[in-house]
């Protein structure tokens, strides 16, 4: 079992998303949706610690989607990880790799490879028992999805702390998006949690990649560009937003 590195700030975050959003319940069953990289490890790592004192009692399990890429990925010490963790690691095998490739000249190989991962995970917790599906997004992936939504889909939404599946009866929930980037680097640093290295072939080259760099530029020239687009997030009585088209005599538009 992994001690605890995790300091105080690390708990108040996640127990503040747990009850600011009833991301836990008693008798919940959590499938970890874990991919191997230094943000599934670490919520793997941090719900495995919150479980040994929480006063709610849930249980934790993963499960690691193999998307089929060629070339190696060390399932084995993915495995011994977990055994550190004291959390049952599962896994499924698909093909989506060859989904991407028959799609690669209509569709964006991460928005093919997401829905078609998430779709395999909800079903494996929803065959398995499972209440909800823990994913590992935290601050700067919320603010990433921003404004990656504004830029290239026209809509104003981000990442939803909880969402409840109808099709499936799973609900998925993400309680990492007050720690930031930063955070989770120094904390699995602290803990001597090693990611396991991905083989996919998009990976660095996509679209959030690129928004990441931009936010990281802003970010370097002006400190306060992270709180705000926090802030802009939140529904509220900030919100002044042009009415929808719909609602609009068409002689209006000119
Ligand atoms: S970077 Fe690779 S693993 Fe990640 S969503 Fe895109 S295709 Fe899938």
């Amino acid at each position: 079992m992994l001690k605890n590195c995790l300091s105080k700030p690390y708990h108040t975050k996640l127990w503040r998303a747990i009850y600011e959003f009833n991301l836990i319940e008693p008798g919940d069953a959590i499938l970890i949706g874990l991919s191997g990289g230094k943000d599934s490890m670490f919520l793997v790592y941090a719900l495995s610690l919150l479980r040994s004192y929480s006063s709610i009692p849930f249980t934790v399990e993963a499960v690691t989607v193999d998307i089929g890429f060629p070339g190696p990925f060390d399932i084995d010490k993915l495995k011994a990880a977990c055994d550190a963790m004291g959390v049952p690691h599962h896994l499924v095998s698909t093909k989506i790799a060859q989904v991407i490739e028959e799609r690669r000249d209509k569709a964006n190989p991460c928005a093919v490879c997401s829905y078609f991962r998430r779709a395999a995970m909800n079903r494996f917790a929803s065959e398995n028992g499972f209440s909800k599906v823990a994913l590992a997004h935290h601050e700067d992936d919320a603010m990433e999805t921003f404004l990656m939504s504004i830029l290239y889909s026209g809509k104003l939404c981000t990442l939803p702390w909880k969402t409840y599946l109808t099709r499936t009866g799973i609900t998925v929930i993400r309680p990492m998006m007050y720690l930031s980037e930063k955070d989770v680097i120094k904390a699995v640093k602290r803990a001597g949690i090693e990611a396991i290295p991905t083989c996919c072939p998009y990976s660095g080259q996509t679209t959030r990649a690129r928004v990441k760099r931009l936010l990281l530029e802003l970010t370097r020239e002006n400190k306060m560009v992270r709180a705000n687009l926090m802030a802009s997030m939140r529904d509220g009585d900030d919100v002044e937003l042009w009415p929808s088209i719909g609602r609009h005599n068409r002689q209006d538009l000119c």
